[in-house]
This record gives structure tokens, C-alpha cells and sequence, in this order.
């Protein structure tokens, strides 16, 4: 198959374009306020009424006419939070006491602070040489939004501020999209489920089953039990997985970005390196919204993912990007014959725990976030300063676990030492990944260099 490998910049500007062009979410529901949270809105929510609806006090202390502030004034009633002002309006020399939150009365312009003020009776004095500025301490009516006015666009993720705007504008539900839905397949003769039982009796990963189907025609054996010198399925070691097995970390780790994201994270069951069964899986998670694959997709001569994606007629955006780890990642969609939805988008991600990681970040997570609706789907960068010398001279773009620390005298940022994509408890000990760009010999301590966040 023909190698199509692209530079960094040029990878996440193909997935953000496809990403675009799939139009986002079409179905939307409707939700309760509060679950909403977390959510995609649907629909934009516009003002019910003009906000502030009233001229609102900001201050307690007394509504005056600003002009008559110099000379002592007459207090003549009263008003709260809650209240209308149902006396005449305010007349030359006069003030009313008023509270935060509270409508302006008639006539007056201004409210002096009470910690400004000093009161005798019903004689306000105001502190001397004090004056007012007319709609000092008032928000006037519709400042703030005018009724109709949209405050929250569709696309938006749904958090605690926009769950404010919702119930300021009498919200009890909203309309929020779909979540998509994300098939997971793990592939890989060498992975175990957690909770298996690694006991006398299992089954040996390591089949006698064919690899390819010219293989399989010639009856080949690839790769058999009886020929690994390491490999006893009699072996039982403490219910813990045969020394040569792994467990599958990357289905939980995709399943749990994919919640994060918004979407339902489907895990199919692990592929093994096998041409049918992964066409078997492959077509199974084809009913999804998008496909996620990890493992099978490097040179070796088990790798079978993108053979079996070609297969089924896939058609490949990239096979590759310049980027480390996670160079081999392939992005492309699969033709379903389905009018309503002719294509379903995959990614074909390394199976190095940290290599599935830095790619759903970065390429992954913006097409799930247009599937779920939401209007801003690009990886998002910061700015720090390195905390320490690192060697670059790399001919890829590196994503370096890092550890960001935002500490209110400056954001730094440190490269945690690991073991290379493998190092999934490294990877952990990051909050981040520093972005070394291709071809510069080193980066020096406290040079700005660029963050992903995660
Ligand atoms: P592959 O991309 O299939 O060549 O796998 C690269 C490395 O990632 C190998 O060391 C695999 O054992 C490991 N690996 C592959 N899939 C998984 C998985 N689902 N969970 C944890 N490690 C994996
Ligand atoms: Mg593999």
C-alpha cells in the first residue's frame, strides 16, 4: 500500500477539515438543566427578557438624584431586593434608602454608598467633598442583554457559566446534541482482558491460525503455540497474565478519553492479529460513529490494520505523521452503502500506550468534538517556560511527557524522564505533553516553548 505521511501541522489540518466537513451532530434531545452539564448545546439560548429587567441598584446605600449630592438630604422611604417602588418619584432633595438588587425608583440616577454616608433621622448627609456620577452604583435596565439577544451559541460545551446564563434566562431544560458513538477495537495477539482468567485452561493467544489470507490459503502456520520456546499454557502464575501477555490498557484509556470528550465509548472485544477477525471487528464497530483502532499499524508482519481497512475500501487521509510517538498513525473512513451516512470515519492508532494518548489528543479529539457538535474542535497549545535544558535534534515533531505547573509567578514547564511510548506511568506523571518542533539541535532552560494540554 502506497505511504502517505505527513508533516504535523499538515495531519491536524486534514483531520480539521474533515472534521468540518462532516457537518458535526444531527440529533439533538432535550435535557434537564443540570444534565446538561458537560454537554453540547443544540440550540442557542436567547434572553428571555431584558437583563438587568429593572435599573438595579449594585450597592446598598441611598438612591439620590446625583446633582443634589453637597447638601443634606431627606430619606422618604425605603426599598429592597424583591420590591417595586410604588411612592411618587423622587423629588429635588430627597433620597430613598435602597438595597443591592433592588429597582431603581423614579427619578433617581445614582446611589451613594451607605459606608459613604451618615444618617440623623430622616437627614441623610453624604461625606463631604463626595459627589456622584449619574448611574453611579445602577445597572441599567438591558445593559447587560436585551430581550431576544442570543447569549450562548450552539456548539458550546456546557459548563458551570453556561449553566448560569441558561437558568438566568429561565432555562429549566436545554436542547443538547447526541453524544457520538466511539467503537473501540484493540488489536493484538499479545493482549489480555482485564479480569480474564490466566488459568491452566486458557485459551493461547498465540494461535496456529493463519495470519494472511494467502497465508491462509497455503495453510502457513505464522505463528504457533508449540514452536514458542517461552510459551507454557499449562502454566499457572498466581491468576497474573503469561509473562509474554499484556493487558489491554489502551481499550480503557480510549473508552475514558472518549468520555471526556462527550462521546459513548463502545469497547469491542480484542482483535487478534488475524485478517478475519479483524474484518470481523472492523465491519461490527462500523456501526458506530467513529472508529477507533489501536495496534497492527506499523511495518511489522503482523501489523494487518491498514490492510484489512483497504479491504473494506477505506479511503486514507494519512498513513503517517511526523510526530513521535505515534508516527504510524493512519486516518481515514470507511464507505458503509448507507444513504444516511455514506462514510464512518477511523483512526488507526500505534499500540504504544502513550502513542494511543498523544494522538487521540491530538487528532482524534477534534473529530469527536465535531461529531458531538461542538464548534471549536482544535487541539488547544499554551505557552510555558522550560524548567530545564532538553536535547531536541529530532527529524519529527516530539510530544514529550511534561509536567505544566501553573504557578502564579510564572508557568513552567519540566519533561518527565521515561522510557519512550511504552511508559504509560510516566506518561501519568505529566499533566501535559511539551511540544519539541523537528530539526532544532536543543532547547534551553527557560525558553518558551509550546504545551499540549491534555
Ligand atoms: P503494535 O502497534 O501493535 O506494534 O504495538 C506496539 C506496542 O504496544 C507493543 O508493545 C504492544 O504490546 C503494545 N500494545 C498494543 N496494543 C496494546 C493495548 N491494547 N494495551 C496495551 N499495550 C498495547
Ligand atoms: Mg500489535
Amino acid at each position: 500500500m502506497a505511504e502517505l505521511v505527513l508533516g504535523f501541522a499538515e495531519a491536524l489540518e486534514v483531520v480539521l477539515s474533515q472534521a468540518r466537513a462532516t457537518g458535526g451532530a444531527r440529533v439533538s434531545e432535550n435535557v434537564g438543566l443540570l444534565d446538561a452539564a458537560a454537554r453540547v448545546l443544540a440550540e442557542k439560548v436567547v434572553a428571555d427578557r431584558d437583563q438587568p429587567p429593572f435599573d438595579r441598584a449594585t450597592r446598598d446605600g441611598f438612591a439620590v438624584r446625583s446633582e443634589d449630592v453637597g447638601g443634606a438630604l431627606r430619606v422618604v422611604g425605603s426599598v429592597r431586593a424583591g420590591q417595586q417602588w410604588s411612592g411618587t418619584a423622587l423629588g429635588v432633595g430627597e433620597a430613598i434608602e435602597i438595597m443591592t438588587g433592588a429597582p431603581m425608583p423614579l427619578g433617581a440616577d445614582s446611589v451613594v454608598m451607605v459606608e459613604h454616608v451618615l444618617v440623623e433621622g430622616d437627614v441623610l448627609h453624604v461625606e463631604a467633598g463626595r459627589t456622584l456620577r449619574v448611574g453611579e452604583n445602577v445597572v441599567p435596565r438591558g445593559a447587560e442583554a436585551r430581550v431576544g439577544d442570543g447569549l450562548l451559541p450552539a456548539g458550546r460545551v456546557i459548563g458551570a457559566a453556561e449553566i448560569a446564563v441558561a437558568a438566568s434566562c429561565g432555562c429549566a431544560e436545554l436542547s443538547v446534541f447526541a453524544r457520538p458513538k466511539v467503537a473501540i477495537i484493540a488489536t493484538g495477539d499479545e493482549l489480555v482482558e482485564l479480569g480474564e482468567k490466566q488459568t491452566s485452561g486458557a485459551k493461547a493467544p498465540l494461535s496456529i491460525r493463519p495470519m494472511r489470507p494467502e497465508a491462509e490459503a497455503s495453510g502457513y502456520p505464522e505463528a504457533s503455540a508449540a514452536c514458542d520456546p517461552t510459551h507454557d499454557d499449562k502454566a499457572v502464575v498466581n491468576g497474573l497474565p503469561r509473562t509474554e501477555q499484556i493487558y489491554n490498557s489502551n481499550s480503557y484509556a480510549l473508552a475514558a478519553l472518549v468520555r471526556a470528550e462527550g462521546g459513548v465509548a463502545a469497547r469491542l472485544a480484542v482483535a487478534r492479529d488475524s485478517f478475519a477477525e479483524l474484518t470481523e471487528r472492523v465491519q461490527r464497530g462500523m456501526a458506530a460513529d467513529l472508529l477507533l483502532l489501536s495496534g497492527g499499524v506499523s511495518k511489522g508482519k503482523y501489523d494487518l490494520v491498514e490492510e484489512v481497512l483497504a479491504e473494506l475500501g477505506a479511503e486514507f487521509f494519512f498513513t503517517g505523521a511526523m510526530i513521535q510517538p505515534g508516527r504510524p498513525v493512519v486516518f481515514g473512513r470507511l464507505p458503509t452503502f448507507e444513504p444516511q451516512r455514506p462514510w464512518v470515519y477511523f483512526f488507526g492508532l500505534p499500540g504504544n500506550p502513550v502513542s494511543v494518548q498523544v494522538c487521540f489528543h491530538l487528532f482524534v479529539a477534534p473529530m469527536l468534538r465535531a461529531l458531538a457538535g461542538r464548534s471549536e474542535i482544535a487541539p488547544v497549545f499554551v505557552e510555558a517556560r522550560l524548567a530545564e535544558d532538553v536535547r531536541g535534534g529530532a527529524k519529527v515533531t516530539r510530544f514529550l511527557p511534561a509536567e505544566l505547573s501553573g504557578a502564579w509567578d510564572g508557568v513552567s514547564v519540566k519533561v518527565v524522564g521515561w522510557q519512550g511510548s511504552g511508559d504509560v506511568a510516566a506518561n501519568a506523571r505529566g499533566n501535559g505533553y511539551v511540544v519539541l518542533p523537528a530539526g532544532v539541535e536543543s532547547f534551553a532552560k527557560g525558553e518558551t516553548v509550546r504545551v499540549l494540554l491534555r
